[in-house]
C-alpha cells in the first residue's frame, strides 16, 4: 500500500497538471457515474493528501480517494488512451502549457464526492501526518503513551499517525533501537520526541525522492544480502539476511495484517 510521501507526490502533480482549469471527468466503468457527472466540467481548486487520503476541491464538493491495497493512478499528456477494464474515474484535462493531460485512477478503496464537514469527519478520525507543517507529533504521543498495544501496531494506526505505512513502521523503530512488541506506554516521551524528529525529514527525503530510503549513508553496503540491488533500507523485507549494524539475521512476522521486520538485535526491547 502506498505510504504518505506518495500520496503527497499524486496530490502535488495532480494539482501542477490540472487545477485552476476546468477538469472532464467520467467513470468508464460506471461505479462513479453519479459523482463523475457531479464533478464534470468544473474548475478544480487544488488536490492535497492527508496521511493517506487524497482529497480534491472542486468549490464545495470534494473529491475522495483513498487507494488501498490495489488502487492506482496512471496518466499521461496528450489524448488518453481508448478506456478499458475497471476503470473507476478518469481526468482529461487542458494541461499547465495547454497541451492536454489525462489521469486514470483503477481499484482505489474509496471514490466519493463529499461535502465540507464529511471532509472533516474524516480528518477528525485521523492522526498528525507528518508532512503537513505544523504537524503535532504530541498529539500521536498522547494515544502510543496511553496503550498497552505494541508499538509496531500503533505506528500503523492511521488514528495515530496519518500516512505511515509498513516501511516507514519497520525502519523508524529499527533507527531507534526500538522492538516492535515494546507496549506503546512504555515509549517514553524523549523517544518519541527523536523518533518524530526523525520521522518527518525521512517521509519529506521519500517526496523528493519517490521512493523510501532509510539507511544512513555510512550503512550501505556494509553487510548486503546475496540478492540486494540497493540499501535502501535497514530491515524491510530483508528477511533472514544480515543485519547491517550488526549481523543478526533480521526476522518477520505477521502484526496488524502486514509482515513486520525487525532485528531481534538491535531492537531487544
Ligand atoms: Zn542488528
Amino acid at each position: 500500500m502506498p505510504e504518505g510521501h506518495t500520496l503527497y507526490r499524486l496530490a502535488r502533480d495532480q494539482s501542477r497538471l490540472f487545477a485552476g482549469r476546468p477538469v472532464h471527468v467520467t467513470s468508464p466503468q460506471g461505479r462513479f457515474d453519479a459523482g463523475a457527472a457531479l464533478l464534470d466540467g468544473r474548475v478544480l481548486d487544488a488536490v492535497r493528501s492527508y496521511g493517506k487520503h487524497l482529497f480534491a476541491g472542486f468549490g464545495a464538493d470534494t473529491l475522495h480517494v483513498h487507494l488501498g491495497l490495489y488502487g492506482a493512478y496512471a496518466g499521461g499528456a496528450g489524448t488518453p488512451p481508448p478506456a478499458r477494464g475497471a476503470l473507476r474515474m478518469r481526468w482529461v484535462g487542458d494541461g499547465p502549457d495547454g497541451a492536454g493531460v489525462w489521469t486514470d485512477l483503477r481499484g482505489p478503496t474509496a471514490c466519493e464526492v463529499l461535502t465540507r464537514p464529511e471532509v472533516d469527519a474524516i480528518l477528525a478520525r485521523l492522526g498528525p501526518d507528518p508532512l503537513r507543517p505544523r504537524a503535532d507529533g504530541g498529539r500521536a504521543f498522547r494515544r502510543i503513551a496511553a496503550s498497552r498495544t505494541p508499538v509496531g501496531a500503533l505506528l500503523m494506526d492511521q488514528t495515530v499517525l496519518a500516512g505511515v505505512g509498513n516501511v516507514y513502521r519497520a525502519e523508524l523503530l529499527f533507527r531507534h533501537g526500538v522492538s516492535p512488541f515494546r507496549p506503546g506506554r512504555a515509549v517514553e516521551d524523549a523517544l518519541w520526541a527523536r523518533m518524530w524528529a526523525d520521522l518527518v525529514p525521512l517521509m519529506r527525503a521519500g517526496v523528493r525522492l519517490g521512493r523510501i530510503v532509510t539507511t544512513r549513508p555510512e550503512d550501505r553496503a556494509r553487510r548486503r544480502g546475496p540478492a540486494e540491488r540497493e540499501d535502501a533500507h535497514y530491515v524491510y523485507r530483508r528477511t533472514g539476511l544480515p543485519c547491517r549494524i550488526c549481523g543478526t539475521d533480521v526476522r518477520t512476522e505477521v502484526m496488524t495484517g502486514r509482515n513486520l521486520y525487525w532485528c531481534p538485535s538491535c531492537q531487544a526491547a
